[in-house]
């Protein structure tokens, strides 16, 4: 077993593990239960740590394309907010210009609805077939119903790309990230963001 970070081989294996059972498209997005500190195991060289054992990609892909994320729905209020405190921090780098946004794994189109009333011109990139339509339908901006790894980006640049709580979903996080890079129009930034399981918030969400 090697980390998929910085392919260390010293892994620390959790004495528990994640029960196979009862993986399903519950266990993703807001509405998420069942992953807990003790069964991740953690690379001794750099701290990245992942659900062990991981589900398959084909079983992955499957869960992603039939989540519905309710929680992440009842939630628009807060997802207003966030879209919003976000956007002011990228628009500080991007000396408050606005031009193409991709967000991969754009869930139901809160983020880039708000992007779009700002002046952005959006994209999304969403696997769940329930959710991409919503995102069409908020945003009415072109949404593909796929996954970032297996959407041809030939000669498309972006000022801004964001995944909002998607590197940790991906099975290859720096092939990832350099297909991400590649994609980036001259300036551009990118813009994401990880659970941390040592952050002061993670004991308090518990299994969510
Ligand atoms: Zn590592």
């Amino acid at each position: 077993m090697s980390c998929a970070v910085c392919a260390g081989t010293e892994v620390c294996q959790p004495a528990t593990r994640a029960p196979a059972s009862r993986l399903g498209a519950e266990g993703f997005g807001s509405s998420r239960s069942g992953v807990t500190l003790q069964t991740l195991a953690v690379c001794r060289s750099c701290g990245h740590a992942w659900q062990f054992p991981l589900p398959s990609q084909a079983e992955l892909d499957a869960i992603y394309a039939q989540l519905e994320d309710t929680t992440y729905l009842s939630e628009g209020d807060n997802r207003r907010r966030s879209a919003h405190r976000a956007l002011d921090l990228m628009e500080g780098y991007t000396g408050g210009s606005r031009g193409d946004m991709l967000n991969t794994g754009c869930l139901a189109g809160i983020f880039l609805e708000h992007a779009k009333a700002r002046g952005w011109a959006v994209y999304g990139i969403e696997p769940s077939k329930t959710l991409a339509t919503a995102a069409r339908l908020a945003t009415n901006a072109a949404i593909e119903t796929s996954s970032f790894e297996t959407t041809s980006q030939d000669g498309r640049s972006y000022a801004a790309i964001c995944f909002w709580d998607v590197l940790e979903h991906v099975a290859d996080p720096a092939a990832f990230v350099r297909a991400a890079s590649a994609c980036l129009a001259p300036g551009g930034i990118w813009a994401l963001n990880l659970p941390r399981r040592d952050s002061w918030v993670a004991p308090i969400l518990g299994q969510r």
